[in-house]
């Protein structure tokens, strides 16, 4: 890993302008996967485009006789209709149907730019065969019953839609947002969209067109996830089942827990389809049977590993931070760059899986009654001698780079006194040095987000 990410930091370095000396292997590392972003539009056989690049996820058109089918619509309206014309530039054929990959915002946010062509198509989902509450959409839709909106601040923190350019390197799996923060305009408010074509089944052959699709059932980041398989040109839109990333098996956002088990069986199925072409939701994509299916293989065997080895350690008894510990990720899968953790990290999804089976519970009996942060944070002070002690110690961190123990030392001191402006500030900074360290662009993001707030309340 240390050899692969000098070469690269050599080549970066020799072709990307913005480097500056300051930067980290990590900030190094993370600005390289810009290149993924850069706006092209591919073309796959005779009738296939696939747009990468022009809002945060990837929008495909292929041809049929006397009209298109896209698949997926992107997030911003204002993004899709620039891509519209640019789709339009190729063919004036009406739009038949759009296939949305998933219930997430940033796949069907756009659509109202195409269905403002008014040539009214069907816009195919997938539901689950268990009815309403693991269909089409679930987490938005559930989150606004249950009236949650904490969900809405942090995964605004994790995508960093207010950090100043300067600090904002991507998203992991997307650009940064443009100035105008066009990218991340919504359309169709997430809660409230619905296709009008359903599918249940496992695999779906429907021909659009003259153009044969087969819809199959893919549970992974969500659990309305499907891929979309062109069996005549061969070709896999895997939806987010694949990025070039390490898979965001747990969203730092939040969410439902996110079936790992089941994302690993989706790549399984992907991967015996023997695609000549990978098209993922985000990142560029993968050419060639040969390595589509190297990819798709080292990808199923990354999930599969976090999730055998969390079970075997569970069963052992293992705490989450026992087990964070306990898996790592081999070698030659962390060394393949589609599985450098740029979006996801193998850690969080560790404590998801535990989470996910087994709940808060950790397994640990101190853990049932433990001390409240203020009642910890009074007898931690006393231990060292006094808060002025603390406070010494605190910043002692600050000064020796100890980051992540100066911040968890200024939750003690904020857990006496959650005004003290200078600790405030000090857990601020001390983020923000983490967060440089970080290749994990959604982590990176929400550290710095939250430094931003904090550093906000202190001016205030
Ligand atoms: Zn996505």
């Amino acid at each position: 890993m240390k050899t692969r990410i000098l070469t690269l930091i050599i080549t970066i370095i020799t072709c990307v302008s913005a480097v500056t000396a300051q930067d980290t292997e990590a900030t190094l590392l993370l600005k390289e996967q810009n290149q993924e972003f850069v706006p092209k539009i591919f073309k796959f056989e005779d009738n296939v485009w696939f747009a990468v690049g022009y809002d945060v996820s990837n929008i495909a058109m292929i041809e049929g006789k006397t009209g298109i089918i896209l698949v997926d619509a992107g997030m911003s309206p204002i993004r899709m209709e620039q891509l519209r014309l640019k789709f339009r530039e190729i063919t004036d054929k009406p739009i038949k149907a759009i296939i949305i990959t998933h219930g997430h915002g940033d796949h069907f946010g756009g659509i109202d730019a195409f269905l403002a062509e008014g040539s009214n198509p069907q816009v195919w989902g997938r539901a689950s065969v268990l009815g309403e509450n693991t269909g089409f959409n679930l987490e938005a839709k559930a989150g606004k019953e249950a009236q949650l909106t904490v969900a809405n601040a942090r995964g605004a923190r994790q995508a960093g839609v207010f950090l100043p350019d300067s600090i904002h390197i991507n998203n992991g799996i997307a650009s940064r947002p443009d100035k105008q923060r066009t990218m991340f305009t919504r359309g169709k408010e997430t809660a409230e969209f619905k296709p009008t074509h359903f599918f249940t089944e496992q695999r779906k052959k429907i021909e659009i067109d003259g153009v044969k699709f087969e819809l199959v059932a893919a549970t992974g980041e969500t659990y309305d996830n499907m891929y979309v398989w062109m069996p005549e040109q061969k070709i896999l839109f895997c939806g987010d089942s694949y990025y070039k990333s390490f898979p965001n098996l747990y969203t730092i956002r939040g969410s439902q827990y996110r079936d790992v088990k089941s994302w690993y069986q989706s790549i399984d199925k992907m991967r015996n389809e023997n695609a000549k072409y990978l098209l993922p939701g985000h990142t560029r994509p993968v050419e060639g049977k040969e390595k589509v299916k190297e990819t798709l293989t080292n990808y199923y065997d990354a999930i599969k590993f976090v999730f055998d080895k969390t079970i075997e350690g569970m069963n052992k008894g293992m705490t989450p931070d026992q087990l964070v510990e306990y898996v790592k990720l081999p070698e030659h899968l962390a060394s393949q760059p589609y599985l450098v953790e740029y979006y996801g990290r193998v850690d969080w999804a560790v404590r998801s899986i535990f989470y996910g089976y087994l709940g808060w519970f950790d397994g640990n009996p101190v853990n049932l009654n433990k001390l409240t942060p203020s009642t910890e944070a009074e007898k931690m002070a006393k231990m060292v001698g006094g808060i002025a002690n603390l406070r010494t110690n605190t910043v002692k961190a600050f000064k020796e780079k100890d980051f992540q123990w100066c911040a968890q030392l200024c939750d003690y001191l904020l857990a006496l006194n959650k005004n003290d402006k200078e600790i405030i500030t000090l857990k601020a900074n001390a983020l923000m040095e983490i967060a440089k360290t970080m290749v994990t662009a959604t982590g990176r993001n929400y550290m710095n987000s939250y430094a931003i707030q904090l550093k906000g309340k202190v001016s205030k």
